[in-house]
């Protein structure tokens, strides 16, 4: 086990301060990913900044905008009213995510900044560019089952895992920044970024950052909206491939739709073609066949999960059928 230091805070200038003074200092919220990373060696804070009596657990509608704060657990937003009546989508996959015990005290901060599940990673034996910019990739030519089809780059074919922002990325959401400076504003789809040749950046959150919350514009997507995950078992795994869907329909016809995946890449991946040729069109099994396959353009297997070239097209139709089907 290595040493750290332990501090606590309770506001986020105190919090920003901390991290200031030392780059190597982490902040820890729930911790359930940030602890196993340091079980496993992947990760080795010299401090750790408890930031979870900063008061940014709140979840409101301001203006036109759902508001939550970074430390807002993955279980407080799922089962909100707010959230359940406005944003179902960002509920389903929630609840779709880890398990009962770990949403009680996942973050919304956190989910966002989990790292990949790519074993290579976690395994401080083996080559990872990610984890080691310059070892290479075990997973190219390795285990690479659970891997990405879309950006993928020589140094990297990882997927983000959460289930959380695919939803969050197809919502438009906007995620607010602090430095010891001040405030930025970043569209959730430019959070987190593709691997190129620097797969040790998941995100564009800078060393002295923290994140504060998401403004969600408010929309009218809730009463067709779904998230579609597919996994090895029911409960308690990682996407193989998701979907989150959401239609509005006006005269039989797709007035707005967003449509992201996950499982599949480096980042949340917005289906942007699908939702272009959608608007304007009669929600039906001719259209999402088509929208499912202008989505794969560009998309390519690296073996082990070739799978995901059939299981993500079919995904994108199940989902839309499902969004589409509620009343
Ligand atoms: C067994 C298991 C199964 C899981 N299954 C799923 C799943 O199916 N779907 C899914 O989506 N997730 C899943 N997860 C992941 C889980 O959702 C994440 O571990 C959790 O959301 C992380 O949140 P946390 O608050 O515990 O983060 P922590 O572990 O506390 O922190 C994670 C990282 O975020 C940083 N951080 C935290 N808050 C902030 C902030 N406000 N600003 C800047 N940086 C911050 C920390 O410094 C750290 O680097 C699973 C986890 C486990 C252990
Ligand atoms: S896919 Fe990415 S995380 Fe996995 S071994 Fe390769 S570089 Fe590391």
């Amino acid at each position: 086990m290595i040493n750290f230091q332990y501090l606590r805070t309770t506001s986020a200038k105190s919090a920003l301060a901390l991290l200031q003074k030392d780059k190597n200092a982490k902040f820890i919220a729930g911790g359930t990913n940030l602890i196993d990373l340091m079980k496993r060696g992947v990760t080795s804070p010299e401090k750790l900044i408890d930031i979870n009596h900063v008061p940014l657990r709140q979840i409101e509608l301001v203006g036109h905008n759902i508001i939550i704060g970074a430390l807002a657990s993955n279980t407080n937003v799922a089962e909100n009213k707010l959230i359940k009546e406005k944003l179902p989508l960002l509920a389903m996959a929630l609840n779709a995510g880890a398990s009962a015990q770990l949403r009680n005290v996942a973050t919304v901060g956190g989910n966002m900044m989990q790292r990949t599940r790519c074993g290579y990673f976690y395994d401080t034996e083996m080559p990872c560019n990610k984890r080691e910019p310059g070892s290479g990739c075990g997973a190219i030519g390795g285990f690479n089952r659970m891997h990405a089809i879309f950006g993928t780059s020589d140094k990297c074919i990882a997927v983000h895992p959460s289930d959380m922002c695919v939803a969050l990325t197809a919502l438009d959401a906007v995620v607010v920044i602090a430095n010891a400076k001040g405030e930025r504003k970043l569209l959730f789809k430019d959070f987190h970024r593709l691997p190129g040749d620097t797969p040790q950046l998941d995100n564009n959150l800078k060393a002295d950052e923290m994140i504060i919350r998401l403004e969600i514009p408010a929309n009218n997507l809730a009463a067709h909206s779904h998230y579609l995950k597919v996994r090895d078992r029911a409960s308690y795994a990682f996407a193989l491939v998701s979907v989150a869907a959401a239609v509005e329909i006006s005269d039989n016809k797709i007035k707005d739709v967003r449509l992201a995946m996950g499982g599949v890449a480096h980042k949340p991946w917005r289906l942007t073609a699908s939702e272009d040729f959608l608007k304007g069109k009669e929600a039906n099994a001719q259209n999402f066949e088509q929208a499912a396959s202008l989505a794969m353009s560009g998309a390519k297997g690296f073996g082990e999960n070739d799978f995901k070239l059939a299981m993500s097209p079919n995904s994108i139709i199940e989902a839309l059928n499902l969004a589409t089907a509620k009343v």
